[in-house]
Protein backbone atom coordinates (compact mmCIF):
# COMPACT_ATOMS: atom_id res chain seq x y z
CA UNK A 1 0.00 0.00 0.00
CA UNK A 2 1.47 3.59 -1.06
CA UNK A 3 0.97 6.18 1.81
CA UNK A 4 0.78 9.83 2.00
CA UNK A 5 3.54 11.34 3.54
CA UNK A 6 3.11 11.49 7.58
CA UNK A 7 4.71 13.60 10.42
CA UNK A 8 6.73 10.74 12.83
CA UNK A 9 8.64 12.33 16.44
CA UNK A 10 10.96 9.09 17.31
CA UNK A 11 11.95 9.99 20.90
CA UNK A 12 14.48 8.14 22.77
CA UNK A 13 13.95 7.74 26.24
CA UNK A 14 15.33 8.48 29.26
CA UNK A 15 17.90 6.37 31.00
CA UNK A 16 17.78 6.15 34.91
CA UNK A 17 20.17 9.47 36.08
CA UNK A 18 22.36 7.14 38.50
CA UNK A 19 23.78 4.49 35.56
CA UNK A 20 27.56 3.23 35.24
CA UNK A 21 27.04 4.10 31.52
CA UNK A 22 25.94 7.52 31.09
CA UNK A 23 29.26 9.04 31.14
CA UNK A 24 28.17 12.42 32.43
CA UNK A 25 31.41 13.95 33.70
CA UNK A 26 33.42 12.49 30.83
CA UNK A 27 30.76 13.46 27.96
CA UNK A 28 30.83 17.65 29.79
CA UNK A 29 34.75 17.05 29.55
CA UNK A 30 34.47 16.86 25.44
CA UNK A 31 31.52 19.02 24.68
CA UNK A 32 29.03 15.86 24.31
CA UNK A 33 25.71 15.50 25.71
CA UNK A 34 25.27 11.79 25.88
CA UNK A 35 27.60 9.00 24.96
CA UNK A 36 26.20 7.44 22.25
CA UNK A 37 22.65 7.75 19.96
CA UNK A 38 19.72 5.62 19.51
CA UNK A 39 21.22 2.84 17.01
CA UNK A 40 17.91 0.35 17.12
CA UNK A 41 15.90 3.88 16.78
CA UNK A 42 17.60 5.24 13.50
CA UNK A 43 17.83 1.85 12.39
CA UNK A 44 13.82 1.43 12.93
CA UNK A 45 13.64 4.94 10.93
CA UNK A 46 15.38 3.83 8.04
CA UNK A 47 12.48 0.72 7.58
CA UNK A 48 9.87 4.32 7.30
CA UNK A 49 8.81 5.22 4.10
CA UNK A 50 11.91 8.57 2.94
CA UNK A 51 8.87 10.51 1.84
CA UNK A 52 7.77 10.66 5.35
CA UNK A 53 8.78 13.85 7.75
CA UNK A 54 10.96 12.27 10.88
CA UNK A 55 12.06 13.95 13.39
CA UNK A 56 14.13 12.28 16.63
CA UNK A 57 14.33 13.53 19.67
CA UNK A 58 16.71 11.62 22.12
CA UNK A 59 15.44 12.40 25.78
CA UNK A 60 19.23 11.88 27.03
CA UNK A 61 19.91 15.37 25.62
CA UNK A 62 17.15 17.15 24.63
CA UNK A 63 14.00 18.49 25.70
CA UNK A 64 10.63 17.34 24.63
CA UNK A 65 7.87 19.60 25.05
CA UNK A 66 4.01 19.42 23.88
CA UNK A 67 4.68 21.15 20.70
CA UNK A 68 6.76 18.27 19.28
CA UNK A 69 3.98 15.78 20.40
CA UNK A 70 1.38 17.91 18.97
CA UNK A 71 3.21 18.45 15.47
CA UNK A 72 3.37 14.71 15.40
CA UNK A 73 0.95 12.33 13.13
CA UNK A 74 2.19 9.55 15.48
CA UNK A 75 5.32 8.95 18.35
CA UNK A 76 7.07 6.37 17.90
CA UNK A 77 9.57 5.07 21.10
CA UNK A 78 10.96 1.72 22.63
CA UNK A 79 14.26 0.95 24.16
CA UNK A 80 15.59 -1.09 27.47
CA UNK A 81 14.73 -2.19 30.74
CA UNK A 82 16.64 1.10 32.51
CA UNK A 83 14.48 3.20 30.15
CA UNK A 84 10.90 1.45 31.27
CA UNK A 85 9.52 4.28 33.53
CA UNK A 86 10.23 6.92 30.84
CA UNK A 87 8.82 5.22 28.14
CA UNK A 88 5.56 4.74 30.02
CA UNK A 89 5.60 8.56 30.98
CA UNK A 90 5.92 9.63 27.32
CA UNK A 91 3.22 7.11 26.43
CA UNK A 92 0.90 9.03 28.94
CA UNK A 93 1.93 11.99 27.93
CA UNK A 94 1.38 11.59 23.94
CA UNK A 95 -2.11 10.37 25.20
CA UNK A 96 -2.71 12.95 26.87
CA UNK A 97 -2.03 15.13 24.14
CA UNK A 98 -4.58 13.08 21.90
CA UNK A 99 -1.89 11.25 19.61
CA UNK A 100 -0.76 7.29 19.09
CA UNK A 101 1.89 5.61 20.27
CA UNK A 102 4.06 2.64 18.87
CA UNK A 103 6.42 1.26 20.89
CA UNK A 104 9.39 -1.34 19.66
CA UNK A 105 12.66 -2.71 21.39
CA UNK A 106 13.90 -5.03 23.95
CA UNK A 107 11.56 -4.26 26.96
CA UNK A 108 8.63 -4.23 25.32
CA UNK A 109 9.65 -7.86 23.52
CA UNK A 110 10.30 -9.02 26.84
CA UNK A 111 7.86 -7.88 28.65
CA UNK A 112 4.54 -6.59 26.51
CA UNK A 113 2.46 -6.64 29.17
CA UNK A 114 3.94 -3.55 30.79
CA UNK A 115 3.29 -1.28 27.96
CA UNK A 116 -0.84 -2.29 27.28
CA UNK A 117 -1.56 1.16 27.36
CA UNK A 118 0.78 1.83 24.08
CA UNK A 119 -1.66 1.72 20.69
CA UNK A 120 0.82 -0.48 19.14
CA UNK A 121 3.67 -2.79 20.09
CA UNK A 122 6.06 -3.94 17.42
CA UNK A 123 7.59 -7.01 19.06
CA UNK A 124 11.16 -8.95 18.48
CA UNK A 125 13.53 -7.11 15.37
CA UNK A 126 11.49 -5.08 13.17
CA UNK A 127 12.73 -5.29 9.97
CA UNK A 128 9.99 -8.32 9.11
CA UNK A 129 7.00 -6.73 10.47
CA UNK A 130 7.83 -3.04 9.75
CA UNK A 131 5.99 -2.74 6.51
CA UNK A 132 2.52 -4.56 8.16
CA UNK A 133 2.46 -2.31 11.03
CA UNK A 134 2.80 1.01 7.88
CA UNK A 135 0.45 -0.82 6.03
CA UNK A 136 -1.96 -1.13 9.14
CA UNK A 137 -1.49 2.59 10.48
CA UNK A 138 -2.24 4.06 6.98
CA UNK A 139 -4.63 1.83 6.33
CA UNK A 140 -6.45 3.55 9.33
CA UNK A 141 -5.89 1.13 12.46
CA UNK A 142 -5.44 2.93 15.48
CA UNK A 143 -4.15 -0.20 17.42
CA UNK A 144 -2.08 -3.65 16.61
CA UNK A 145 0.80 -5.92 17.81
CA UNK A 146 3.41 -6.55 15.33
CA UNK A 147 5.60 -9.32 16.23
CA UNK A 148 8.16 -11.48 15.13
CA UNK A 149 9.32 -15.04 15.71
CA UNK A 150 12.53 -14.98 17.34
CA UNK A 151 15.43 -15.56 15.95
CA UNK A 152 14.34 -15.23 12.39
CA UNK A 153 14.97 -11.85 11.27
CA UNK A 154 17.16 -11.50 8.17
CA UNK A 155 19.55 -8.97 9.34
CA UNK A 156 21.12 -8.40 5.33
CA UNK A 157 17.23 -7.15 5.02
CA UNK A 158 18.42 -4.27 7.57
CA UNK A 159 18.35 -0.70 6.25
CA UNK A 160 21.45 1.37 6.51
CA UNK A 161 19.99 3.77 10.07
CA UNK A 162 19.29 7.21 9.25
CA UNK A 163 22.50 8.89 10.65
CA UNK A 164 21.09 11.78 8.80
CA UNK A 165 19.01 12.36 11.88
CA UNK A 166 21.47 12.72 14.65
CA UNK A 167 23.63 15.46 15.67
CA UNK A 168 26.93 14.28 16.31
CA UNK A 169 28.03 17.01 18.62
CA UNK A 170 25.67 15.29 21.19
CA UNK A 171 27.21 11.95 21.69
CA UNK A 172 30.84 10.86 22.56
CA UNK A 173 30.70 8.32 19.59
CA UNK A 174 27.81 6.78 17.37
CA UNK A 175 27.30 3.05 16.81
CA UNK A 176 26.62 0.46 14.18
CA UNK A 177 25.71 -3.32 14.62
CA UNK A 178 27.17 -5.98 12.28
CA UNK A 179 26.06 -9.07 13.61
CA UNK A 180 22.99 -10.02 16.58
CA UNK A 181 23.05 -13.06 18.75
CA UNK A 182 26.36 -14.75 20.55
CA UNK A 183 26.84 -18.81 20.48
CA UNK A 184 27.36 -18.77 24.19
CA UNK A 185 25.14 -20.06 27.14
CA UNK A 186 25.75 -17.70 30.01
CA UNK A 187 23.16 -18.23 32.72
CA UNK A 188 22.11 -14.78 33.43
CA UNK A 189 22.32 -13.71 29.68
CA UNK A 190 19.15 -12.03 28.15
CA UNK A 191 20.96 -11.39 24.90
CA UNK A 192 20.79 -14.94 23.65
CA UNK A 193 17.07 -14.61 25.23
CA UNK A 194 16.28 -12.22 22.27
CA UNK A 195 18.53 -12.77 19.61
CA UNK A 196 19.54 -16.51 20.00
CA UNK A 197 22.53 -18.23 19.94
CA UNK A 198 23.08 -18.40 16.12
CA UNK A 199 24.59 -15.20 15.16
CA UNK A 200 23.23 -13.92 12.45
CA UNK A 201 25.50 -11.26 10.63
CA UNK A 202 24.91 -8.16 7.65
CA UNK A 203 26.91 -8.66 4.15
CA UNK A 204 30.41 -6.69 4.02
CA UNK A 205 28.79 -4.07 1.17
CA UNK A 206 25.74 -3.99 3.72
CA UNK A 207 28.12 -3.18 6.24
CA UNK A 208 30.52 -0.96 4.38
CA UNK A 209 27.85 1.25 2.97
CA UNK A 210 26.62 2.11 6.60
CA UNK A 211 29.92 3.62 6.85
CA UNK A 212 29.98 5.40 3.54
CA UNK A 213 27.18 6.92 4.91
CA UNK A 214 28.85 8.01 8.14
CA UNK A 215 31.80 9.08 6.02
CA UNK A 216 29.18 11.22 3.85
CA UNK A 217 27.83 12.82 7.00
CA UNK A 218 31.26 14.07 7.61
CA UNK A 219 31.61 11.74 11.05
CA UNK A 220 35.09 11.51 12.03
CA UNK A 221 36.71 9.61 14.89
CA UNK A 222 34.98 6.83 17.47
CA UNK A 223 32.66 3.95 15.78
CA UNK A 224 31.02 1.48 18.16
CA UNK A 225 30.15 -1.98 17.18
CA UNK A 226 27.10 -2.59 19.39
CA UNK A 227 27.64 -6.24 18.65
CA UNK A 228 26.35 -8.58 21.76
CA UNK A 229 29.42 -10.59 20.50
CA UNK A 230 31.60 -9.55 17.51
CA UNK A 231 33.47 -12.72 17.12
CA UNK A 232 30.28 -15.00 17.70
CA UNK A 233 30.59 -15.61 14.08
CA UNK A 234 33.94 -16.14 13.69
CA UNK A 235 34.08 -17.59 9.96
CA UNK A 236 32.00 -14.55 9.53
CA UNK A 237 33.80 -11.54 10.59
CA UNK A 238 37.42 -13.03 9.64
CA UNK A 239 35.79 -12.42 6.15
CA UNK A 240 34.67 -9.27 6.66
CA UNK A 241 37.52 -7.61 8.58
CA UNK A 242 39.83 -7.18 5.35
CA UNK A 243 37.09 -5.22 3.69
CA UNK A 244 36.80 -3.28 6.86
CA UNK A 245 40.70 -2.82 6.51
CA UNK A 246 40.63 -2.04 2.26
CA UNK A 247 38.04 0.61 3.17
CA UNK A 248 40.23 2.25 6.28
CA UNK A 249 42.85 2.69 3.91
CA UNK A 250 41.13 4.07 1.24
CA UNK A 251 39.61 6.64 3.34
CA UNK A 252 43.06 7.51 4.95
CA UNK A 253 41.68 5.92 8.57
CA UNK A 254 38.55 8.20 9.29
CA UNK A 255 37.55 6.29 11.78
CA UNK A 256 38.28 3.93 15.12
CA UNK A 257 36.22 1.20 16.32
CA UNK A 258 35.59 -0.59 19.67
CA UNK A 259 33.16 -3.28 20.56
CA UNK A 260 32.27 -6.24 22.50
CA UNK A 261 33.44 -9.44 22.43
CA UNK A 262 33.93 -13.32 24.69
CA UNK A 263 38.04 -13.56 25.70
CA UNK A 264 38.35 -16.23 23.44
CA UNK A 265 39.29 -13.74 21.02
CA UNK A 266 42.55 -13.87 23.08
CA UNK A 267 43.11 -17.11 20.96
CA UNK A 268 43.18 -15.95 18.08
CA UNK A 269 46.12 -13.78 16.68
CA UNK A 270 44.74 -14.16 13.25
CA UNK A 271 41.58 -12.23 14.27
CA UNK A 272 43.51 -10.00 16.54
CA UNK A 273 45.42 -8.78 14.15
CA UNK A 274 43.11 -8.01 11.48
CA UNK A 275 41.43 -6.41 14.08
CA UNK A 276 44.34 -4.44 14.77
CA UNK A 277 44.59 -3.95 11.42
CA UNK A 278 41.36 -2.52 10.88
CA UNK A 279 42.09 0.02 13.71
CA UNK A 280 39.94 -0.87 16.33
CA UNK A 281 41.07 0.22 19.93
CA UNK A 282 38.99 -1.18 22.47
CA UNK A 283 36.67 -4.11 23.46
CA UNK A 284 34.43 -4.77 26.20
CA UNK A 285 35.09 -8.46 27.60
CA UNK A 286 32.82 -9.78 30.23
CA UNK A 287 35.07 -11.70 32.94
CA UNK A 288 32.53 -11.97 35.72
CA UNK A 289 34.36 -13.75 38.18
CA UNK A 290 37.99 -14.70 38.96
CA UNK A 291 36.75 -18.07 40.30
CA UNK A 292 37.13 -20.96 37.14
CA UNK A 293 34.01 -22.69 39.92
CA UNK A 294 32.19 -19.36 39.67
CA UNK A 295 32.77 -19.19 36.01
CA UNK A 296 31.38 -23.11 35.37
CA UNK A 297 28.46 -23.02 37.25
CA UNK A 298 27.42 -19.22 35.22
CA UNK A 299 27.92 -21.61 32.53
CA UNK A 300 30.82 -18.87 30.95
CA UNK A 301 33.10 -21.76 30.83
CA UNK A 302 34.91 -19.79 27.37
CA UNK A 303 36.48 -18.09 30.41
CA UNK A 304 37.23 -21.05 32.27
CA UNK A 305 40.96 -23.44 31.58
CA UNK A 306 42.46 -20.07 30.69
CA UNK A 307 44.95 -17.41 32.58
CA UNK A 308 42.22 -14.18 32.43
CA UNK A 309 45.46 -11.88 32.93
CA UNK A 310 47.38 -13.27 30.08
CA UNK A 311 44.69 -13.45 27.94
CA UNK A 312 44.06 -10.04 28.60
CA UNK A 313 47.59 -9.44 28.12
CA UNK A 314 47.61 -10.86 24.43
CA UNK A 315 44.53 -8.53 23.35
CA UNK A 316 47.22 -6.04 24.47
CA UNK A 317 49.76 -6.85 22.71
CA UNK A 318 47.20 -6.26 19.66
CA UNK A 319 46.91 -2.42 20.63
CA UNK A 320 43.56 -3.40 21.89
CA UNK A 321 42.86 -2.43 25.41
CA UNK A 322 39.66 -4.18 27.35
CA UNK A 323 37.02 -2.77 29.34
CA UNK A 324 35.91 -5.45 31.57
CA UNK A 325 32.99 -6.52 33.47
CA UNK A 326 32.39 -8.25 36.60
CA UNK A 327 29.53 -9.58 38.68
CA UNK A 328 29.18 -9.77 42.35
CA UNK A 329 26.18 -12.24 44.25
CA UNK A 330 26.66 -15.43 42.21
CA UNK A 331 25.57 -18.54 43.97
CA UNK A 332 29.27 -19.97 43.92
CA UNK A 333 30.92 -17.30 44.99
CA UNK A 334 33.80 -18.11 47.75
CA UNK A 335 34.21 -15.74 50.90
CA UNK A 336 36.43 -12.65 50.54
CA UNK A 337 35.85 -12.77 46.68
CA UNK A 338 36.56 -8.73 46.68
CA UNK A 339 40.40 -9.80 47.19
CA UNK A 340 41.01 -12.24 43.75
CA UNK A 341 38.75 -9.95 41.70
CA UNK A 342 40.86 -6.82 42.75
CA UNK A 343 44.17 -9.21 42.16
CA UNK A 344 42.57 -10.04 38.86
CA UNK A 345 42.20 -6.26 37.86
CA UNK A 346 45.10 -4.98 39.27
CA UNK A 347 47.28 -8.04 37.19
CA UNK A 348 45.69 -7.46 33.93
CA UNK A 349 45.93 -3.49 34.48
CA UNK A 350 42.57 -2.85 33.22
CA UNK A 351 41.86 0.53 34.08
CA UNK A 352 38.00 0.94 33.47
CA UNK A 353 35.70 -2.49 35.23
CA UNK A 354 32.10 -2.05 35.50
CA UNK A 355 31.39 -4.21 38.36
CA UNK A 356 27.79 -4.66 39.16
CA UNK A 357 25.93 -6.79 41.62
CA UNK A 358 23.77 -10.04 39.75
CA UNK A 359 20.49 -9.49 38.67
CA UNK A 360 18.13 -11.84 37.52
CA UNK A 361 16.64 -10.36 34.85
CA UNK A 362 13.41 -11.22 33.37
CA UNK A 363 13.59 -14.31 30.83
CA UNK A 364 16.73 -15.42 31.38
CA UNK A 365 17.90 -19.18 32.24
CA UNK A 366 19.09 -17.52 35.74
CA UNK A 367 15.44 -16.37 36.39
CA UNK A 368 13.57 -19.20 35.70
CA UNK A 369 15.86 -21.69 38.19
CA UNK A 370 15.71 -18.54 40.82
CA UNK A 371 12.03 -18.90 40.73
CA UNK A 372 11.84 -22.61 40.59
CA UNK A 373 13.92 -22.80 43.72
CA UNK A 374 11.67 -20.37 44.94
CA UNK A 375 14.38 -17.71 45.82
CA UNK A 376 13.52 -14.68 43.09
CA UNK A 377 12.48 -11.46 45.08
CA UNK A 378 8.74 -10.23 44.05
CA UNK A 379 8.51 -6.64 44.35
CA UNK A 380 12.52 -5.71 43.73
CA UNK A 381 13.35 -4.70 40.32
CA UNK A 382 15.62 -2.17 38.22
CA UNK A 383 12.71 -0.16 37.72
CA UNK A 384 10.89 0.19 40.77
CA UNK A 385 9.74 3.52 41.90
CA UNK A 386 12.24 4.25 44.80
CA UNK A 387 15.65 2.54 42.55
CA UNK A 388 17.44 5.19 40.60
CA UNK A 389 20.27 3.11 39.59
CA UNK A 390 21.53 -0.11 37.62
CA UNK A 391 22.59 -3.27 38.83
CA UNK A 392 25.43 -1.58 40.66
CA UNK A 393 22.93 -0.15 43.42
CA UNK A 394 19.84 -2.34 42.20
CA UNK A 395 21.13 -5.46 41.80
CA UNK A 396 20.30 -9.16 43.90
CA UNK A 397 16.74 -9.62 43.27
CA UNK A 398 16.64 -12.96 44.67
CA UNK A 399 17.36 -14.85 48.22
CA UNK A 400 21.61 -15.02 48.00
CA UNK A 401 23.14 -18.31 48.81
CA UNK A 402 26.46 -15.62 50.91
CA UNK A 403 24.52 -13.64 53.20
CA UNK A 404 23.80 -10.35 51.47
CA UNK A 405 26.05 -8.32 53.85
CA UNK A 406 28.94 -9.70 52.91
CA UNK A 407 28.39 -9.57 48.84
CA UNK A 408 27.99 -5.69 49.37
CA UNK A 409 30.85 -5.56 51.67
CA UNK A 410 33.32 -7.10 48.91
CA UNK A 411 31.32 -5.43 46.69
CA UNK A 412 32.23 -2.17 48.26
CA UNK A 413 35.95 -3.53 49.19
CA UNK A 414 36.57 -3.84 45.48
CA UNK A 415 35.15 -0.64 44.29
CA UNK A 416 36.72 1.54 46.81
CA UNK A 417 40.12 0.09 46.26
CA UNK A 418 40.08 -0.27 42.02
CA UNK A 419 38.36 3.40 41.86
CA UNK A 420 41.20 4.67 44.26
CA UNK A 421 42.63 7.77 41.93
CA UNK A 422 46.78 6.27 43.13
CA UNK A 423 44.84 2.69 41.70
CA UNK A 424 43.40 3.37 38.85
CA UNK A 425 46.04 6.16 37.26
CA UNK A 426 48.75 3.27 38.15
CA UNK A 427 46.50 0.69 35.83
CA UNK A 428 46.35 3.36 33.30
CA UNK A 429 50.44 3.96 33.43
CA UNK A 430 50.74 0.28 32.74
CA UNK A 431 48.30 -0.14 30.34
CA UNK A 432 50.17 2.74 28.35
CA UNK A 433 53.40 0.77 28.33
CA UNK A 434 51.98 -2.36 27.59
CA UNK A 435 49.18 -1.22 24.59
CA UNK A 436 51.13 -2.30 21.33
CA UNK A 437 49.23 -0.21 19.03
CA UNK A 438 50.96 0.69 15.82
CA UNK A 439 51.44 3.91 14.16
CA UNK A 440 47.67 4.43 12.40
CA UNK A 441 48.09 6.75 9.74
CA UNK A 442 45.25 9.34 10.94
CA UNK A 443 43.07 11.50 8.24
CA UNK A 444 43.40 15.02 8.97
CA UNK A 445 39.70 15.59 9.95
CA UNK A 446 40.14 13.53 12.52
CA UNK A 447 43.61 14.15 13.29
CA UNK A 448 42.15 17.86 13.53
CA UNK A 449 39.39 16.60 15.51
CA UNK A 450 41.05 15.10 18.38
CA UNK A 451 43.07 17.80 19.04
CA UNK A 452 40.43 20.42 19.59
CA UNK A 453 39.04 17.24 22.32
CA UNK A 454 42.24 17.84 23.73
CA UNK A 455 42.16 20.89 24.43
CA UNK A 456 38.56 20.99 25.26
CA UNK A 457 39.41 18.32 27.65
CA UNK A 458 42.19 19.24 29.51
CA UNK A 459 41.47 23.35 30.07
CA UNK A 460 38.28 21.41 31.87
CA UNK A 461 40.38 19.00 33.81
CA UNK A 462 42.74 22.54 35.32
CA UNK A 463 39.56 24.23 36.10
CA UNK A 464 37.01 21.43 37.29
CA UNK A 465 39.60 18.33 38.33
CA UNK A 466 42.80 20.41 39.08
CA UNK A 467 43.63 17.35 41.82
CA UNK A 468 43.54 15.15 38.94
CA UNK A 469 46.06 17.46 36.69
CA UNK A 470 49.12 15.99 38.16
CA UNK A 471 48.57 12.54 37.56
CA UNK A 472 46.84 13.23 34.23
CA UNK A 473 50.37 15.12 33.53
CA UNK A 474 52.56 12.20 34.54
CA UNK A 475 50.54 9.48 32.80
CA UNK A 476 50.60 12.16 29.50
CA UNK A 477 54.42 12.79 29.32
CA UNK A 478 55.23 9.18 30.07
CA UNK A 479 52.98 8.02 27.02
CA UNK A 480 53.95 10.57 24.85
CA UNK A 481 57.82 9.66 25.37
CA UNK A 482 57.11 5.73 25.52
CA UNK A 483 54.71 4.62 24.00
CA UNK A 484 53.28 7.72 22.15
CA UNK A 485 51.07 5.64 19.76
CA UNK A 486 48.98 4.94 22.63
CA UNK A 487 48.23 8.36 23.58
CA UNK A 488 44.93 8.48 22.33
CA UNK A 489 43.44 5.71 23.53
CA UNK A 490 45.24 6.41 27.54
CA UNK A 491 43.50 9.64 27.04
CA UNK A 492 40.35 8.34 26.58
CA UNK A 493 40.69 6.23 29.76
CA UNK A 494 41.59 9.84 32.06
CA UNK A 495 38.41 10.56 30.63
CA UNK A 496 36.40 8.02 31.88
CA UNK A 497 38.01 8.76 34.97
CA UNK A 498 35.89 11.92 35.82
CA UNK A 499 33.01 9.76 35.51
CA UNK A 500 34.06 6.32 37.46
CA UNK A 501 35.69 8.11 40.15
CA UNK A 502 32.60 10.06 41.40
CA UNK A 503 30.46 7.21 40.14
CA UNK A 504 32.18 4.49 42.60
CA UNK A 505 31.84 6.80 45.00
CA UNK A 506 28.22 7.23 44.50
CA UNK A 507 27.63 3.52 44.57
CA UNK A 508 30.04 2.98 47.74
CA UNK A 509 27.30 5.51 49.59
CA UNK A 510 24.63 3.92 48.53
CA UNK A 511 26.01 0.45 49.50
CA UNK A 512 27.01 1.65 52.56
CA UNK A 513 23.57 2.78 53.54
CA UNK A 514 22.46 -0.77 52.44
CA UNK A 515 25.05 -2.26 54.60
CA UNK A 516 23.74 -0.19 57.64
CA UNK A 517 19.84 -0.69 57.23
CA UNK A 518 20.54 -4.53 57.23
CA UNK A 519 23.02 -3.90 60.76
CA UNK A 520 19.94 -1.51 61.95
CA UNK A 521 17.54 -5.06 61.16
CA UNK A 522 15.93 -2.33 58.69
CA UNK A 523 16.26 -4.37 55.62
CA UNK A 524 13.65 -7.32 55.43
CA UNK A 525 13.81 -9.67 52.07
CA UNK A 526 11.07 -8.80 49.73
CA UNK A 527 8.21 -11.21 49.17
CA UNK A 528 9.52 -14.09 47.09
CA UNK A 529 7.90 -14.73 43.91
CA UNK A 530 5.44 -17.70 43.33
CA UNK A 531 7.19 -20.96 42.23
CA UNK A 532 6.58 -21.85 39.28
CA UNK A 533 8.74 -22.46 35.69
CA UNK A 534 7.41 -19.51 33.49
CA UNK A 535 9.28 -16.11 33.77
CA UNK A 536 7.15 -13.03 35.39
CA UNK A 537 7.46 -9.87 34.43
CA UNK A 538 8.61 -7.57 36.96
CA UNK A 539 6.20 -5.61 37.01
CA UNK A 540 3.83 -8.44 37.41
CA UNK A 541 6.21 -9.10 40.56
CA UNK A 542 5.69 -5.74 41.66
CA UNK A 543 1.99 -6.00 41.52
CA UNK A 544 2.94 -9.08 43.38
CA UNK A 545 4.21 -7.97 45.86
CA UNK A 546 2.27 -4.93 46.65
CA UNK A 547 -0.98 -6.88 46.73
S1 LIG B 1 29.26 -14.20 26.11
FE1 LIG B 1 28.09 -12.32 26.58
S2 LIG B 1 26.49 -12.18 25.01
FE2 LIG B 1 27.33 -14.26 24.93
S3 LIG B 1 25.95 -15.49 26.22
FE3 LIG B 1 27.64 -14.80 27.53
S4 LIG B 1 26.95 -12.85 28.45
FE4 LIG B 1 25.59 -13.31 26.71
Amino acid sequence: MTSSPRRILIVYPRFRRASFWNFKASCEAVGARYPAPPLGLITMAGMLPRSWDIRLLDRNCETLTDADIDAADLVMTGGMLPQQPDILDIIDWCHARGKLVAVGGPDVTTTPEIYKAADFQIRGEAEAVMQQFIDAWTGGATQGVFEIEKFTTDVTTSPIPRFDLLNFHNYLFVNVQYSRGCPFNCEFCDIIELYGRKPRTKTNAQMLAELDRLYELGYRGHVDFVDDNLIGNKKAVKQFLPSLIEWQKKHGFPFEFSTEASINLSDDPQLLGMMRDANFFAVFVGIESPDTETLVAMQKKQNTRRSIEASIHKIYDAGILVVAGFILGFDEEKDGVAEPMVACIEEAAIPACMIGLLYALTNTQLTRRLQREGRLHAGYDLVGEKIDGDQCTAGLNFTTKRPRREILEDYVAVLQRIYHPDAYFGRLQRLSHALRRHGVPQSREAAMKDLKLLGRFVWRMTLRHPRLLRPFLRIFIDCARHNPAALKPILMMMGFYLHLGPFAQHVVGQLKQQIAQIDRGEWAAPPLAPVGSAAPAARELAAAANA
